[in-house]
């Protein structure tokens, strides 16, 4: 019997109710590590270490915080290949993309270490005379964490960092289907030095472990990047337990890459199988619409589906592949069905689209890309989360720019053009959070917010300096010195 990855509760890895095998997506005879699932009981007994710890922890030195995050980060980007391999055997991405995740977190680290040293406030004049202002930050409190699986190590890093830099205490649920990034991550920053209590991972199901922590009166907090229909339900708990919950989350979106006739053709073509088709698709910034202009539109598709057809979907770790497969069973399933319903909309199936069988058993699928379609289909208007692109043909950039913005969500947006007053325009009127020119609409820095409008994000941004609107409270002190 294989080791058992545990639970970090108060201090102590310990077992949990159930065992969760993670499944290699690309070879499922493969098993990754076997993870403990947390109890209910146990999600309150890690949500009682964290409130334990968090009065001393937001007191503690930014040095001391600063030193932890610093060692966490050397460790993991020491480490980038061997995170990097684990990352892309248990959720399919390929490992150049798994190590460039893994390097992320670390420079992640990295930046939030830094932070502990920078958090300010300000000395304001009061309107009364004598009296002095002084706005300053605290820490929130327990913060309740839940991610997705696409992101194993990256959006765990980007929320852990800053909460710690913060002053914060935290109880974190990861995804049930990537539990493996997490505990990694976890183990790193528990050698690092964090006192007892401050970081608690509890793994398991998002219906038992996660609904435990965003029922408790005790989590200040909820930070959580997931779907749509999940981050309804825990913004609703969140307003619905007393006291409220401050609340972050990140979810879907339908990202359009606008393509204009004076784009470079080539650039445009990279641009689009990049943002749609890398990391599977399965990317919460993937561009699933491509909007293109009249002149412009059967060489760029053609183009696109050239550049498809030399694409290599195989094993994740496998050197030369390009796609790695879809994350599991019920995705591909998502996939196929998306597939067959932009059929039979009427959109037609220009290029690819067919389940692949390779080596070892796993979820292959061939990248689709769909011509034809119109903005009112639902694969134009549904998020898929895999690596299926729809063509939307437009006249002229007034049409791109009404059929980029008429969507539900708002989290990243893109434009292939030459034309700075295109560009320029483009970027102030796009209704998108992140707005790339001639860049895929994946792919961001870490230092600058991340985020999006409408139904793709809900509170403040994640990332850079703007974490702290999310992991600090503000305090107006007023003092009358006579
Ligand atoms: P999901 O909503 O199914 O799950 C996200 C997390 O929520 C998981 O940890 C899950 O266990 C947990 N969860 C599920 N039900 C819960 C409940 N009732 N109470 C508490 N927790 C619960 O999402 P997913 O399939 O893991 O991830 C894919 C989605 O994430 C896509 O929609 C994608 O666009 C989105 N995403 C968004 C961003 C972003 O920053 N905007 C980044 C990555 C992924």
């Amino acid at each position: 019997m294989s080791e058992l990855f545990k639970n970090y509760i108060a201090g102590q890895w310990v077992e949990g109710t159930s065992v969760n095998d993670n499944v290699n997506p690309s070879n499922t005879n493969d098993i990754v590590g076997r993870y403990a699932r947390a109890s209910k009981a146990q999600a309150e007994q890690a949500i009682a270490a964290a409130k334990a710890a968090f009065p001393a922890w937001s007191r503690s030195s930014p040095q001391e915080r600063h030193d932890i995050l610093k060692k966490a980060s050397d460790e993991i980007l020491a480490r980038k290949e061997e995170l990097g391999k684990l990352l892309s055997r248990e959720e399919g991405k390929t490992l150049p993309e798994g190590i460039g995740e893994a390097t992320r977190a670390g420079q992640i680290f990295d930046f939030f270490a830094g932070e502990a040293l920078r958090l300010n406030g300000e000395v304001v004049t009061s309107v009364r005379p004598g009296v002095g202002i002084e706005v300053t930050r605290e820490a929130v409190g327990v913060i309740g964490m839940i991610t997705p699986w696409n992101f194993p190590i990256a959006i765990p890093a980007w929320k852990i960092a800053p909460a710690l830099a913060y002053g914060n205490t935290i109880v974190f649920k990861p995804a049930d289907l990537v539990p493996g990034s997490a505990w990694a991550l976890v183990d790193i920053l528990v050698r690092a030095g964090l006192p007892t209590g401050v970081l608690n991972l509890v793994m398991g199901r998002g219906s038992d472990v996660g609904q435990a922590i965003l029922e408790h009166p005790d989590v200040a907090a909820i930070t959580f990047t997931g779907s749509v229909s999940t981050g309804r339900k825990v913004a609703a708990a969140c307003v619905a337990s007393t006291p409220m919950k401050k609340v972050q989350l990140e979810m879907g979106g339908k990202n359009p890459l606008v393509v204009l006739d004076d784009a470079d053709l080539k650039l445009a073509v990279e641009t689009a199988v990049n943002g749609a088709f890398f990391s599977t698709g399965q990317r919460c910034t993937a561009s699933s619409r491509f909007i293109v202009q009249d002149g412009i539109h059967n060489k760029f598709v053609d183009a696109v589906a050239e550049r498809l057809k030399g694409l290599v979907v195989d094993d994740a770790l496998k050197a030369g592949t390009h796609i790695g497969p879809v994350v599991d069973q019920g995705q591909l399933d998502q996939d196929m069905k998306y597939i067959a319903i932009g059929k039979d909309e009427g959109a037609k199936l220009f290029w690819g689209g067919e389940r692949l069988n390779r080596e070892n058993p796993g979820f292959y699928l061939q990248p689709a890309l769909f011509t034809e379609c119109t903005n009112t289909m639902r694969i134009a208007r549904e998020e898929i989360f895999g690596p299926v692109a729809s063509v939307i043909r437009v006249k002229d950039y007034d049409e791109a720019l009404a059929v980029a913005n008429d969507t539900e969500f708002g989290l990243s947006s893109g434009i292939c053009t030459s034309s700075l007053k295109y560009a320029t325009h483009f970027r102030r009127n796009s209704e998108a959070g992140m707005v790339m020119v001639n860049l895929p609409t994946a792919g961001v820095d870490y230092h600058v917010p991340f985020g999006g409008r409408k139904g793709s994000s809900y509170g403040p941004r994640e990332q850079g300096a703007y974490a702290r609107e999310f992991y600090t409270t503000v305090k107006t002190a007023y003092t009358f010195a006579g």
